[in-house]
């Protein structure tokens, strides 16, 4: 019997406000352990609750861009339960009456067709404290991320597979960083994703029973710990079994699935209105301005860079990924001289290989990247024109990257890197490589033709790498002819 996977995810990010959800402190990350606190935060008896009107605002920025109902009365919750990083002993979150609710996702799928994926609810909520258990014989206590502000999204079962699962999640991550409401830095926990997955007999139209893996804070992870459930999950009902609904964790380490807890021991957590804060009451011109507000997404954008800039998809999916570096694509079209297709394109291979390999390397953000996206357009107008080759380019790129303020005309003048191009000078040069090596050319003559990169090469080398490579080929051509037929006469 073949089986298919049904999958939801229940994301959450942190977002990007400056104070915490129900009180003053910050929310900055890393700060001194237990020094963004207050009374509020820490659960000190009478302590009241003021909501963060930014929270809200960057909620419904969510709900709109993913196409959700934006409630205009919403109610926030108590979540009881007990543990050592929740100091008030529950949860503020919302229950029956989320802020956002009936949503979808577009994702695009790896062969080019797309999928709406649906969204049951985005909700407001707060973040625990964090145990830390690594520093000391005892496990300590860090309360300046409890009351940071979260949102939670939660997806309709409609994820067919891990990898669905998986671009599902990279959406997510693309909207929250192009809407500015939250750094979706995984490692540090701003995005982190609950999968629910069950299996079922291909063709089925009821669902299984579920398991929920907690706590994934990567995508790999997600895509990992879903395949790895799937299957075993599947042979459980192969082998006659039946899936237990349980709370599982991931073992990054040992690649497998563990049991956390089971339904038994689910918690109650007795969710009732929270007494301290009134309803979140939303007039329509709010909405209307926060929509009025949204910035074009990751996927419009890419659309828009296909259609307009004549790209290829994968190109304009790379240089939309990050918002920051879409922008930074554009204002190098906008600096080239002659926005041509292929001068679009050197734009774009040039961040493609060069910029986003530099901000890896350097591990920053293009924010930091020093050379202004007009000196970039340049660099591809001189590869366009020729006046430079593009192993030349490299160096400019290079000398570029050490002296940002210098226009990249002003290096291939001072380097003396302009391409040769004229063919009588570089027709002496490839007399005198193929004079430098008599054993190579007879050996190219025997047979081995494979030995014209080798000559190209030579002459490449001999110009330091200025010679302009499809005269150089023509040229060789033309001449290892010349001399093969003078040698067969
Ligand atoms: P629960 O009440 O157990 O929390 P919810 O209905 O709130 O379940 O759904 C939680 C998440 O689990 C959602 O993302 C939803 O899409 C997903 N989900 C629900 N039922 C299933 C199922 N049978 N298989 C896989 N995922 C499911
Ligand atoms: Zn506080
Ligand atoms: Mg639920």
């Amino acid at each position: 019997m073949e089986f298919e996977p049904v999958i939801g995810l229940e994301i959450h990010a942190q977002l990007l406000t400056r104070s915490k959800a129900f009180c003053g402190c910050s929310t900055a990350f890393g700060a001194p352990p237990n020094t963004n606190t207050c009374p509020v935060c820490l659960g000190h008896p009478g302590a009241l609750p003021v909501l963060n009107k930014q929270m809200v605002e960057m909620t419904i920025a969510m709900g709109l861009a993913t196409h959700c109902s934006i409630r205009s009365f919403s109610l926030f919750a108590r979540k009881n339960y007990f543990y050592h990083d929740l100091p008030k002993g529950y949860q503020i979150s919302q229950y029956e009456e989320p802020l956002c609710y009936d949503g979808w996702v577009e994702i695009e799928l790896e062969d080019g067709s797309t999928k709406k994926i649906g969204l049951i609810r985005i909700h407001m909520e707060e973040d625990t404290g964090k145990s830390i258990h690594d520093v000391d014989i005892d496990t300590l206590l860090d309360f300046n991320r409890a009351g940071v502000p979260l949102i939670e999204i939660v997806s309709k079962p409609d994820l067919r597979s891990a990898r669905e699962a998986y671009l599902f999640l990279k959406q997510i991550h693309q909207i929250v960083t192009y809407l500015g409401i939250c750094s979706g830095n995984m490692e540090e926990g701003a995005l982190r994703c609950d999968a629910n997955v069950s299996v079922r007999p291909k063709g089925s139209s009821s669902f299984g029973t579920k398991t929920e893996v907690k706590n994934l804070n990567s995508f790999r992870h997600v895509e990992k710990a879903l395949e790895y459930e799937i299957q075993r999950q599947i042979q459980v009902l192969q082998s006659g079994g039946i899936v237990r609904q349980e709370t599982m964790l991931w073992d990054p380490v040992r690649q497998e699935t563990r049991p956390m807890r089971t339904k038994e021991q689910a918690h109650d957590y007795r969710y009732f209105p929270e007494p301290d804060l009134v309803p979140v009451v939303v007039p329509e011109e709010w909405i209307e301005r926060i929509r009025q507000s949204l910035p074009e997404l990751g996927l419009e954008r890419k659309r828009r860079f296909i259609q307009q800039y004549h790209l290829p998809a994968y190109d304009a999916g790379v240089l939309t990924q990050q918002r920051a570096v879409a922008d930074y694509f554009e204002e190098a079209v906008e600096a080239l001289q002659q926005p041509s297709p292929d001068r679009i394109k050197g734009v774009s291979n040039l961040i493609m290989t060069e910029v986003l390999r530099v901000l890896a390397e350097k591990n920053i953000e293009i924010q930091d990247f020093p050379v202004p996206p007009a000196s970039l357009a340049v660099l591809a107008e001189l590869l366009a024109e020729g006046t430079i080759s593009s192993r030349i380019g490299k160096t400019v790129f290079e000398k570029l990257l050490q002296h940002p303020d210098k226009h990249p005309e002003q290096i291939v003048e001072e380097e003396g890197l302009v391409q040769i191009s004229d063919e009588s000078a570089l027709r002496q040069i490839v007399e005198e490589v193929l004079e430098q090596h008599p054993g190579e050319l007879q050996r190219y003559f025997g047979g081995k033709k494979k030995l014209f990169g080798f000559f190209v090469g030579q002459v490449m080398k001999a110009t330091k790498g200025k010679a302009n490579p499809k005269v150089v080929n023509q040229l060789l051509q033309q001449i290892l002819q010349e001399r093969e037929a003078a040698a067969q006469q």
